[in-house]
Parts: structure tokens; sequence; C-alpha cells
């Protein structure tokens, strides 16, 4: 009797037997209610399985359209760290990640979206460029930031250097001296979800004394010398990086560090060429 029953638990939960075998098989077995109640079980899961099976099916498609939208560029952006980045010599991982993620593309103007990851930098209109990708990952690594950094930069351009410090960084502070590019940076930050990145529009040669303090400082346009509103809201044991020289010539990358005592060194990194440092 026992080994009946057992019987019958078992056709109930592991065939997928039609109604009119069913019956069959509690003929069988000569206890139909035990078996009864396992096919009703049977039924309801083998529905649930299907429900669920259908609504992950579409989960799952509807998933790869929402990433084939974002990832479009995702293999260029992975071989553009990888061959460009990392082979020359960017180590640190934050920085690598960071540009894994950041999608250069939404920032450029559309026209330039399939150079995006190109090995140059690219027009964005106001004769301003987005700098090369090598430049950015060596200008953010040498900034050599913590997660709970809060950082200046002043020239916000496409906004992607800032994007960048805002995938490493708690807060990114941003200036940009053309009022349509800071409107434009902004929204397209907004639009990426960048909610940690603030962008002014304002003349970065005075800084942004209201968020001073800043753990590190990048300036991405120019100047014939670094402006002194700067190097007093770098914090103490803060570093900032700054191409300095005469605009439309080579100039010097220059890495300022900041002691605990207040006392700033300099080091002359390599020669690059910036856009120029404007005042309003
Ligand atoms: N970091 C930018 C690079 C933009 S190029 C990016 O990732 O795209 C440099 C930018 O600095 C230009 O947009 C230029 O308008 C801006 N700039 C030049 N002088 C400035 C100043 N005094 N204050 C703020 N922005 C300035």
């Amino acid at each position: 009797m026992h080994d009946r029953s057992f019987a019958c638990l078992y056709i109930a939960f592991h065939e997928t037997t039609s109604h009119k075998h069913l019956k069959k098989r509690q003929q069988d077995c000569l206890q139909p209610e035990i078996v009864y109640i396992r096919i009703e079980v049977s039924m309801k899961r083998r529905l649930l399985v299907i429900v669920f099976t259908i609504i992950g099916v579409l989960t799952v498609l509807q998933g790869n359209d929402q990433k084939k939208a974002v990832d479009d560029f995702y293999f260029d952006r992975l071989e553009m760290v990888r061959g460009q980045i990392a082979a020359r010599g960017i180590k640190d991982s934050s920085v690598l990640n960071a540009m894994k993620k950041v999608p250069r593309h939404e920032l450029v103007p559309i026209e330039s979206r399939d150079k995006a990851y190109e090995d140059h930098p690219l027009p964005i209109g106001h004769g301003q460029t987005i700098s090369q990708p090598y430049i950015v990952a060596l200008m953010t690594e040498l900034l050599d930031l913590e997660p709970d950094d809060r950082v200046l930069e002043v020239g916000t351009g496409s906004g992607y250097q800032a994007a960048v410090l805002g995938e490493i960084v708690k807060e990114v502070i941003t200036c940009e001296i053309i009022g349509s590019l800071a409107i434009r940076a902004k929204d397209d930050l907004i639009r990426l979800g960048y909610q940690n990145v603030k962008v002014h529009h304002s003349d970065g040669y005075w800084g942004y004394k209201k968020g001073a303090p800043y753990d590190a400082i990048i300036v991405t346009a120019a100047p014939g010398y670094i402006p002194p509103p700067l190097l007093q809201q770098l914090k103490p044991g803060g570093s900032m990086v700054i191409p300095v020289g005469k605009s439309g010539r080579t100039q010097s990358l220059i890495l300022v560090k900041k002691d605990m005592d207040g006392n700033s060194t300099t080091e002359d990194i390599m020669p690059v060429r910036f856009v120029p440092f404007t005042r309003d």
C-alpha cells in the first residue's frame, strides 16, 4: 500500500500527463484522492512555471534591448581602454574602470559619434575640444583620487572629464566659461545620471569658492601661469594637474602637490597641447 501511494505521488510530480492518462493512473493506484490532490498541485505548478518563464523571457528581451541602446559602443570603449590607455602605462583600476563605463559617444556632437573612441581630441563647438582619451586618463591618474574626494574641474567642455571623475569620487564641481557649453554639458550629465557632478557657468580662474577647499583640482585649458585662487582652494595634501604655457604652442602638463604645511611643489610631467584658458 505504501509503495502504491508513493508510486502515485511520483507520477503526479514528474509526469506531464493528459487528464485521460492521469485518470488511468488513478485507477491503477487505488488511491484516487491523493493522486487527484497531487495532480492539482502539479497543474498549478506547471501553470506558474509557464507564466514565470514567459515573464522571464520578456524581461531578458527587454533588458537586451536597453543594453543594446547604451552599449552600441561598448566594445569600442573596451578597446580604447586596452589599446590606448592601459597599453601606455595607466594602471589605476578606478581610472580604467571609469573609462570603460562613461559613454564618451554621448558627450560628443552627434556627427562625431563614430570617432568618439579614437586616439585623438575632437571638436565640440565654439573652437573647443574634448581631450584625447589617454590625456584624460593620465590627468585623472595623476590626481591619485579616493572615493570620498571632492574635485574641482576648470573647463567643463563636453562634460566627459567630469563624468570620468564622477565615476571615481563623491563630488565634482566643474566650471565652464562658455555659457552654451555649460548648459549642454549640464543637460547631458543629468541625462546620463551623474547626480554628483555640478556644472557652473563661470570663469574658473577664480575657482569655485563656495565648494572650497578641494582634495584635487584639474584644469583642462592652458593658462600662462597657475591661477593663485586655485592654489588657495587646494587642500593641504591635495593635488592639482594643469597644463601651463602659451596658447597655440606646446605647454607643460604640471602636477602640483600641496603638503600638509601648505607648501607646494611642482613636477613637469610631459609636453601637451590644450585650448587656451580664456578670461571673461
Ligand atoms: N574637460 C573638457 C575639455 C574641454 S576643452 C572635456 O572633457 O571635454 C577646455 C574648456 O575649458 C573649454 O570648453 C573652454 O571654454 C574652457 N575654459 C577656458 N578658459 C576657461 C576659464 N577661465 N574658466 C572656465 N572654463 C574655461
